[in-house]
Parts: C-alpha cells; sequence; structure tokens
C-alpha cells in the first residue's frame, strides 16, 4: 500500500478559453498523476457544481483558483500523509469532506481532479495500463474492447455559431472490423463534409468539438448533409454508417414549447414527439440523446414507449450521471441508454456506481467528453475500462479530441499484442 506523499493543483486552460482545475498527486513510491477536469456548455441543471471564482477581475469571472486552493489546503491536509486504501475510499473521504450533495462546498472540479490524479497514481503503482486498473476497480471481468466512437460532425445548439436548433449532428460507423477502421471511415466522412459544405458555400466555422458549424436553413439540412457525405464515401447509410442526435433540447425548450426554426410554430411536447418520430423514420438514427427538455420527465416516458424499440433513448441533462435521477428513470423507463460525464458526478468511483446501475437495466453505455476540454485522456481509458457500448468524444478534429481517439487507437493496438 502506498501513502500520498504530495498533492497540489493549479489553473490551466480548457479548449473554449477557459480556466479549469489540474491536479498533482504523487505516492510515497514515486509513481504519480496528472489529471485536468473538463467542463461542459450545455449542462444540465442537476449536475454536480463546478466552482468558479466569479472574480470579474480574472479571467471574466471564469477562473478556478477557489477550487484550486481548496485542493492545495483543505484536501491537501486530509489526505497526504495518510496510506490510500483505494479509489473508493479516497472518493468516499472526499465526499464528506465537502458535505453538501451537489459538491458545491469544495467544488466537482477540484474533488474530481483528485480522484483522477488519485486513479492514475494507483494505475502506476499497479503497474497496469489506466484502462485495466478502471476495468478492475469497476469489477469488469469481461474482455476489453473499443467501444464504438459516435463522431460529432456537425456542431448547433450552444456549441455551434447559432443557426441550428440542435447541438450535435452524429455520425456512428457501425460493422466496421477495428477502431482505427471506423476511426478512418469517419474522418473520410468529416472531409467528405467540409467538401460538401464549401460547394453548398456553407461552411462557416468549426464549433467547440471540431465539427463544423454550418451556415444551412434547417436542422434536417444538417443530416441531408450527412447522408449525402456517407454515399460519396462509398458507404450505405443506416448500414455500414449510422446517424445520431445530440437535440440538447434544453436550449430551445421554453414554457412547455419546443421551438425548431424548421418549424413556424412552437410545439407542445406531444406535437414534438410527433415530430421526432417522422424525423427517426426517415433518418433511421442509431443514438437520440436529450431529444426532449431535462423536466419534461413524462414526454421522456411517452418518448421511451414509442421509440425505444427502433433508436437508443439516451438521457444526458435528464440524468445528470446522477444516481437518483438514473433510478427513477430505470423504474418509469424513461430511456433505453446512458451519457456518462464524470465531471457531472464528480468522483471516479460515483460514475462507476452510476455506470453499473446503468448496466443493471441493459441500456447503452455511452462515455463522453465535455464541450470544453484539455488533452487529458482519462475518459478514453475510462470508456475501455467500464466497457462502453460508444464512445463520443467529438469530432475526429482539434487535438483536445483527437488526443482521446488517439488514445482509443493506441489501447486497440496493446490489446491486439500477445
Ligand atoms: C453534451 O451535451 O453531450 C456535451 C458533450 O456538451 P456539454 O459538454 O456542453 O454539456
Ligand atoms: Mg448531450
Amino acid at each position: 500500500m502506498a501513502k500520498l506523499s504530495k498533492l497540489y493543483a493549479h489553473e490551466i486552460l480548457d479548449s473554449r478559453a477557459d480556466p479549469t482545475v489540474e491536479v498533482v498527486a504523487i505516492l510515497d513510491s514515486g509513481e504519480y498523476g496528472v489529471a485536468s477536469v473538463p467542463s461542459g456548455t450545455s449542462t444540465g441543471s442537476y449536475e454536480a457544481v463546478e466552482l468558479r471564482d466569479n472574480d470579474p477581475a480574472r479571467y471574466l469571472g471564469r477562473g478556478v483558483l477557489t477550487a484550486v486552493g481548496h485542493v492545495n489546503s483543505e484536501i491537501a491536509s486530509a489526505l497526504v500523509g495518510k496510506e490510500i486504501q483505494s479509489v473508493n475510499d479516497i472518493d468516499a473521504q472526499l465526499v464528506k469532506l465537502d458535505g453538501t450533495p451537489e459538491k458545491k462546498r469544495l467544488g466537482a472540479n477540484a474533488i474530481l481532479g483528485v480522484s483522477m490524479a488519485i486513479t492514475k497514481a494507483l494505475a502506476s503503482l499497479a503497474k497496469i495500463p489506466l484502462y485495466k486498473y478502471i476495468a478492475n476497480i469497476a469489477g469488469n471481468d469481461q474482455i476489453l474492447f473499443i467501444p464504438s466512437p459516435i463522431f460529432n460532425m456537425i456542431n448547433g445548439g450552444s456549441h455551434g455559431a447559432g443557426n441550428l436548433d440542435f447541438q450535435e449532428f452524429h455520425v456512428i460507423p457501425n460493422k466496421f472490423h477495428s477502431f482505427a477502421a471506423s476511426l478512418e471511415t469517419g474522418v473520410v466522412i468529416y472531409q467528405t463534409i467540409k467538401k460538401l459544405l464549401a460547394r453548398r458555400g456553407a461552411i462557416h466555422s468549426v464549433g467547440y468539438e471540431g465539427g463544423f458549424a454550418p451556415n444551412l436553413f434547417t436542422n434536417l439540412d444538417a443530416l441531408e448533409i450527412l447522408q449525402e457525405s456517407i454515399t460519396e464515401t462509398g458507404h450505405k447509410p443506416g448500414i455500414d454508417v449510422e446517424l445520431g442526435l445530440d437535440v440538447a433540447a434544453n436550449a430551445f425548450y421554453k414554457d412547455g414549447r419546443y421551438s425548431i426554426k424548421d418549424r413556424s410554430s412552437p410545439m407542445d411536447s406531444a406535437e414534438f414527439i410527433d415530430y421526432l418520430r417522422d424525423l427517426n423514420g426517415q433518418y433511421h438514427l442509431r443514438l437520440l440523446e436529450d431529444a426532449l427538455a431535462e423536466d419534461d420527465w413524462k414526454a421522456w416516458v411517452s418518448l421511451s414507449a414509442e421509440l425505444a424499440t427502433v433508436t437508443t433513448i439516451v438521457g444526458d441533462d435528464l440524468l445528470a450521471t446522477n444516481l437518483t435521477k438514473v433510478k427513477k428513470a430505470i423504474t418509469d423507463r424513461a430511456c433505453s441508454g446512458a451519457i456518462i460525464k464524470p465531471n457531472q458526478i464528480g468522483s471516479v468511483s460515483e460514475t462507476i456506481e452510476f455506470t453499473k446501475l446503468v448496466r443493471s437495466a441493459n441500456w447503452k453505455i455511452v462515455a463522453s467528453h465535455r464541450s470544453g476540454e484539455t488533452n487529458d485522456t482519462f475518459i478514453a481509458d475510462f470508456a475501455v475500462g467500464i466497457g462502453a457500448d460508444y464512445a463520443k468524444f467529438g469530432a475526429p478534429a482539434r487535438g483536445e479530441r483527437v488526443a482521446k481517439y488517439n488514445r482509443l487507437l493506441s489501447i486497440e493496438t496493446e490489446l491486439a499484442q500477445k
């Protein structure tokens, strides 16, 4: 067993030019772990609290020196010099020290940074790769595999340039013999989308997750472009390569109605479900994430009753990686898949606990990055370790997204070694 000999944090930047927390945990054996915390833009209201300084004199209020200070003082005082029993034990101590259900005193960004850094240090101490260490602590004794990638090719909503309502338009390669082959397919489709958008004069810029943020008239135009690009690359849409959506419906839900540019008047929940049914009939989505607002619970139950047999109804903001929410969603059959984001709950072992609940319901598991990312690849190892069905790490472009897909390539090569 090892003792924690040093623990410290500092502020670094994420991919949106926002500060975030990086933590270093050093064991008395010399092994260490360094981890940085991602951050969402379209955050759900039930997520654990990310502490921001709100000091307008620094980084427009977005600084995280308070969270950093909590690691360097209170958390370090509680943990340094003590033996580490397990990640579980460390996380339990952190949760107790914080003392609030939503981690708002010390900050989920402080707590998760410590939890991830110590997990990495313990994997080094065990002399095994991080994904194997996570598989061990998650009790995953299945054969490890690389999850199917979900590429976010077109960015709208709060991640894009402001003219598409839906947040993410996904391309999901199907039936490829390896992750490397799926990644290559994703890249060729990404480059083809760029060409098609340029041809239409619609290319605008890229959004937060490296997907294009084009100037299109409707949300369905974006799905059309994806289908066209799949066909143009020689694949069959819906068979070789499927489509998916993260609607992130919270963003356009107001007073019980959904307003999108494809329709001249706002729709109530029943009308919006009709719209989604038609859309799915046309595009045969593999996954449909956050198709409804997080508090439109009854509508989620209706949507799942109608569509869960033909597509996976995924909860992100709806569930917020929150144990109480997912238990209720399982009982009510509100979805059939869950997004897993460690910073929504704020520690590694609680994220694993959430994952186990999702698995027990036979739902699909989507391990996900955030729109604000660093080059930390923890989530790639985590996705493999927990046996996630899917890895949603953005477009196959921009350093902080590619770092995670590249990590999956490395793990795939490593798993193939005899
Ligand atoms: C998402 O909504 O799935 C997402 C990754 O975005 P964000 O990190 O902004 O919540
Ligand atoms: Mg989402």
